[in-house]
């Protein structure tokens, strides 16, 4: 039985004090919830919100971190760093670092194996756009994005890798795929985990879906026999729309 796991983007929002009150509130309403937490504030909260979840069932998480160690790279976030700020977990190739920041699957393999390497959790996002699902391509990339991402990952680390399916369409856009849609693809993509670790870990990896999950859709997604939790951007940045969903019954 897997458990489901609800992850909070909050993406880059939020002061210092802005993201305490949100993780203060998270806090206090999911002390006594059954799932699986995190919630990933940008760089400049994770200290802030680190001390307040620390010792909770809330895990700390980042939204990206550099595929070395350290050296001269202006602008970028090492995982050492993220690891003496109490981190546990790196969402890894969400799609706007993959479409904005033009991060490929080369760059995000490399950000995969280093976390793994430090004992972090790596949440590996992938997902199709949507001219790609219109040419009935969604499996494809999905697989592409999954193979090409774990390249070199062993089958003993994947205990410490879970997916998390974002169509980009349904990102910040208000579409969310519908469950079928999603579920379908889940499905695809644990077969694909299942061709390369065997099907003992296809059944066991986490796969999360992400694209608009609200409080009013959230039992129908996680409902489906593959979704085994959500990642969360916009309704992830207030209280009375994150703890709904991760409290679903
Ligand atoms: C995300 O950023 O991972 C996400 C799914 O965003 P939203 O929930 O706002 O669509």
């Amino acid at each position: 039985m897997r458990n489901y796991y609800i992850a909070g983007n909050w993406k880059m929002h939020k002061t210092r004090s802005e993201a305490a009150d949100l993780a203060r509130a998270l806090v206090s309403s999911l002390k006594d919830g059954k799932h699986k937490y995190l919630v990933a504030p940008s760089f400049t909260a994770l200290e802030t919100v680190g001390a307040l979840v620390k010792g909770t069932n809330i895990r700390l998480g980042a939204q990206n971190m550099a595929a070395e160690e350290q050296g001269a790279h202006t602008g970028e976030v090492s995982v050492l760093q993220l690891k003496d700020l109490g981190v546990q977990t790196v969402i890894l190739g969400h799609s706007e670092r993959r479409h904005v920041y033009k991060e490929d699957d080369a760059l995000i393999n490399r950000k995969v194996k280093l976390a793994l390497k430090h004992g972090l959790e790596a949440i590996l996002c992938i997902g199709e756009l949507l001219e790609e699902r219109e040419a009935g391509k969604a499996e494809q990339v999905c697989e592409t994005q999954t193979v090409k991402g774990l390249e070199g990952v062993a089958a003993s680390d994947l205990a410490n890798i879970v997916i998390a399916y974002e169509p980009v369409w349904a990102i910040g856009t208000g579409k969310t795929a519908t469950p079928e849609d999603a579920d379908a693809i889940h499905a695809y993509v644990r077969k694909v985990v299942g061709k390369l670790y065997g099907a003992d870990a296809a059944e066991k990896i986490i796969i999360q879906y992400g694209g608009s999950v609200k409080p009013e859709n959230a039992s129908l997604l996680m409902a489906k026999e593959n979704i085994d939790g959500a990642l969360v951007g916009g309704a992830a940045l207030k209280a009375e729309t994150f703890v709904p969903i991760a409290l679903f019954a």
